[in-house]
C-alpha cells in the first residue's frame, strides 16, 4: 500500500495550507496554541523513554509472531543426509547411459528403501533399489530415476530415459551446512522461519516477550459490561476496546476491573498492578475537571507528566512511568474515540517497541477525499473514516459520523482514521488526504 506520486496530478492535492486557504475557513492560532505539545514531540518523548524486556524462552508455537532474540545456529547438516527427492529406484547413472524409450536399460530391483530407513545396505554396479521419497541413497547410488520413466517392475525394472548424476537426490547439508547460521537475532517468528527452528530441532527459542499490558478503567459514572447501565450511568467500553488494540499490537492484555474517582484506590490499584505490568493504559480522569483524579493522584507523583498535546481529539495526555521498575504508564483521556485515537498514536508504537519491532508505526496510505473536512489550525486531527478501493485501483475515504469523540457507533462503522497536519484547515473534495488504515493487524 504505498503511495506512489504519479497516482494523483499534483494539482489535484488539494490540502490548503493555512496560509493558502481563500476560502476563510482558516482560524488564527488559538490563544492557547504555545502550550499544545506537538505530537511528534510527544511521541519522541514516550518512544525515548520506553526501553526494552528482557529475553524470555518460549515453546515454538509461543513464540509465533514475536521477535528472535537469540542466534539459531545450524548444529548438523539440513538435510541431514542424502536422500530420494521422488518415488522411483536407486540407480548408477553410468548404467543408465544407453537407456531409452525405443531400447530401454533392464536392471535387478535388489532391495526397498523405505522413508525412515534407519540404515541402507550398499548397492553394486548394475543393479537398482526401489527408494521412496525421502529415503536415504543407498552408498554406491548417484541418481534416482523418477517411477514414472520405468515399468514399476518389482523383481526387475525397465528404464526408458537415462539419468543425470545426482538426479533427484536431495544432498545432506545443501539447505544449510552444519554449523550455519539458521536465523539472525531479529527474525520474526513466522510459519517459515518456525518451521526452519522445527527443522533444525529446537523446539524452544529465545524471544521477546509480549508486553504484559494492563488495562484500567477510570470514572464513577462507569458499570460493567451486562449489568444494565442506569441514569447517569455508562458501560465500561474503553477497558474492552483498549485492551483488544493492546492485543492486536501484539501484547497480552489484562482488563482490571473499574476504578471510581477516588484517589486512595488508583494508587492502591496501580501499586499492586506494577508487579506484573510492562505498561500500564488508564483511561478517564486526565482534563480540567474537578474529579479528574487519574491526573490529581499521579500529578503529584511527579513521575507522570500531564500535557495538553496539539491534537484532536486526545488533546489531554499523560505519559510518564511507575514503581521502581519504571513502568511506563500512558493515561489517556476518557472519551471512546480520544482513547483509541490516543492509543494509535502513542500506545500502539510504545508496544510495537517492546516487542523489539524495527518499524514500530503503522503504514498510512494516500486516498482521495470523497468529501469536504474541516481542521482546526495547529492541531493534528483524526476523524473516523471508510476506506474504499475504487475499481482503478486507487483508495478513496468519506468520513463518519461527526467529530463529537463519545460517537462508539460511528468508531465501529470505520476502518481509517483519516489523519489532517497541523497546518491544514481544509480538505476539498477530490483531495488527497493521509489516511491510517486499522486493519487488523498479525499478532
Ligand atoms: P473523562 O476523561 O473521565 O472526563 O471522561 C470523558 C467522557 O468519557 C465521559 O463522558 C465519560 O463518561 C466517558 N468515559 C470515561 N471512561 C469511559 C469508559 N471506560 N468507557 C466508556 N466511556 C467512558
Ligand atoms: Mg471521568
Amino acid at each position: 500500500m504505498s503511495d506512489s506520486s504519479s497516482d494523483w496530478p499534483t494539482d489535484t492535492i488539494p490540502v490548503v495550507p493555512a496560509d493558502a486557504a481563500e476560502t476563510g475557513t482558516a482560524r488564527p492560532a488559538g490563544r492557547d496554541r504555545a502550550v499544545l505539545r506537538p505530537v511528534a514531540e510527544q511521541l519522541a518523548k514516550v518512544l525515548g523513554t520506553i526501553g526494552s524486556i528482557d529475553p524470555i524462552q518460549l515453546a515454538l508455537l509461543d513464540a509465533q509472531g514475536l521477535m528472535l532474540a537469540e542466534e539459531i545456529l545450524a548444529d548438523a547438516p539440513l538435510p541431514g543426509f542424502d536422500n530420494a527427492a521422488m518415488d522411483g529406484y536407486a540407480v548408477r547413472a553410468v548404467d543408465l547411459r544407453q537407456a531409452g524409450e525405443a531400447h530401454p536399460v533392464t536392471l535387478p530391483v535388489v532391495g526397498d528403501v523405505l522413508a525412515g530407513a534407519r540404515s541402507v545396505s550398499g548397492m553394486g554396479p548394475g543393479l537398482c533399489m526401489r527408494i521412496m521419497t525421502g529415503a536415504p541413497i543407498p552408498p554406491g547410488a548417484d541418481a534416482v530415476i523418477p517411477l514414472e520413466h520405468t515399468d514399476r517392475g518389482v523383481a526387475r525394472v525397465r528404464i526408458h530415459r537415462p539419468v543425470r548424476t545426482g538426479e533427484c537426490v536431495r544432498r545432506a547439508g545443501e539447505d544449510l551446512a552444519a554449523g550455519a547460521l539458521a536465523l539472525a537475532p531479529g527474525a520474526t517468528l513466522g510459519p517459515q522461519q518456525i518451521a526452519l527452528l522445527a527443522a533444525v530441532g529446537h523446539d524452544r527459542v529465545m524471544v521477546q516477550p509480549r508486553p504484559r499490558v494492563v488495562v484500567i478503567s477510570t470514572g464513577s459514572e462507569l458499570v460493567d459490561v451486562g449489568k444494565q447501565a442506569g441514569f447517569g450511568e455508562v458501560s465500561d467500553s474503553n477497558s474492552y476496546m483498549l485492551a483488544a488494540a493492546a492485543r492486536d499490537a501484539g501484547a497480552d492484555a489484562y482488563r482490571v476491573g473499574i476504578i471510581p474517582d477516588d484517589h486512595a484506590r488508583l494508587l492502591d490499584v496501580l501499586d499492586s498492578q506494577l508487579l506484573r505490568a510492562d505498561l500500564i493504559i488508564t483511561s478517564g480522569g486526565v482534563s480540567m475537571g474537578a474529579f479528574d483524579i487519574v491526573k490529581e493522584a499521579l500529578g503529584q507523583l511527579g513521575t507522570v507528566e500531564f500535557t495538553q498535546v496539539a491534537m484532536q481529539p486526545g488533546s489531554p495526555q499523560g505519559f510518564g512511568t511507575l514503581g521502581r521498575e519504571r513502568t511506563p504508564i500512558f493515561c489517556l483521556p476518557g472519551n471512546p474515540v480520544s482513547s483509541l485515537v490516543s492509543f494509535e498514536v502513542f500506545v500502539r508504537p510504545a508496544i510495537r517497541k517492546l516487542l523489539g519491532k524495527r518499524n514500530v508505526h503503522r503504514q498510512t496510505i494516500q486516498a482521495m477525499a470523497l468529501e469536504r473536512i474541516d481542521s482546526p489550525e495547529g492541531k493534528r486531527q483524526f476523524r473516523r473514516g471508510l476506506l474504499h478501493r475504487e475499481p482503478d485501483g486507487r483508495y478513496s475515504v468519506s468520513l463518519v459520523g461527526g467529530n463529537g469523540s463519545h460517537l462508539v457507533a460511528a468508531l465501529a462503522a470505520s476502518n481509517c482514521l483519516i489523519i489532517l497536519e497541523e497546518d491544514v484547515t481544509e480538505v476539498v473534495p477530490g483531495a488527497r488526504v493521509t489516511v491510517q488504515p486499522l486493519m487488523l493487524a498479525q499478532r
